[in-house]
């Protein structure tokens, strides 16, 4: 019998459609979020060899490793932040696993990224893009693309004397897109608000105003440039940490081949 679920099968099996990884490497190298001195830090991701095939363990190989729930590509659940301290089920343990499953559309500003460090995301920018595409449906994730990703080293961070420098939301962008009831945002840059969030009332609007709606984040994700506008379906299941308030994780993406 064809069902939704086993068409979906089987056009990955013919090539019909195919799966885009959204991921960057876990490497030490990759830059971690850096806040002023006087708060504690993200530690960066380190790995440990336990044993490869030696007299620590002659038949097998591992590693120990250690991070921070936000280090690499990551997701945010509502209590890290805290205006979501009290959502619901709003660690990453007891969101509804439903939830890591959904439609996503990706908002092109790449150019303006290109031309600006600190591009906003106004809502002219999305309502542009809605007016071309239809409007941002119930439930999906909403992905920033800058082609940030494509940054390494320094440029990434792009920290000067005031701080980092890198594109974002404004407070009246995610007003709009809490009025669309999206799934989450995300972005390719190190956190979900832009390098000088800091400035905006409310301080980190995405995360402040997401996170206090029961919304999640992703962020450090990379490949936006291969995905559609709309049509595609994400998949990004966190860790399932007790109490988690975010976790590195594989993000996938289902697109038409
Ligand atoms: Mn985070």
């Amino acid at each position: 019998m064809s069902t939704a679920v086993s068409e979906v099968a089987a056009a990955l099996s013919r090539g019909t459609a195919r799966i885009v990884d959204l991921t960057h490497t876990l490497d030490p190298d990759f830059p971690v979020i850096v806040l002023p001195p006087e708060f504690g830090q993200c530690a960066r991701f380190r790995m440990e060899e336990v044993s490869a095939y030696d007299h620590r363990g002659p038949a097998w190989k591992w590693h120990n490793i250690t991070l921070n729930e936000h280090t690499g590509t990551h997701f945010d659940a509502p209590i890290h932040w805290v205006s979501g301290k009290d959502v619901p089920n709003g660690a990453v343990d007891e969101i509804d696993p439903g939830a890591f499953v959904g439609p996503v559309v990706v908002i092109d500003c790449s150019d303006g990224a290109a031309r600006d460090d600190d591009f906003e995301l106004t809502p002219e920018v999305i309502e542009t893009w809605e007016a071309q595409h239809g409007m941002i449906p119930k439930d999906a994730w909403v992905l920033m693309r800058t082609d940030w990703s494509k940054r390494s080293g320094a440029d990434y961070l792009n920290m000067a004397q005031d701080g980092a420098h890198s594109p974002g939301p404004t407070p009246a962008a995610i007003e709009l897109l809490l009025a669309r009831d999206i799934r989450g945002f995300g972005t390719e840059t190190v956190g979900t608000d832009a390098g000088q969030g800091m400035h905006y009332t409310p301080p980190y609007p995405a995360h402040y105003m997401l996170h206090g709606a029961g919304k999640f984040g992703l962020q450090c994700l990379c490949n936006l440039d291969l995905l559609p506008p709309t049509g595609a379906l994400l998949i990004a299941p966190p860790l399932k940490i007790k109490g988690g308030t975010g976790s590195p994780l594989r993000v996938l993406a289902m697109v038409m081949a």
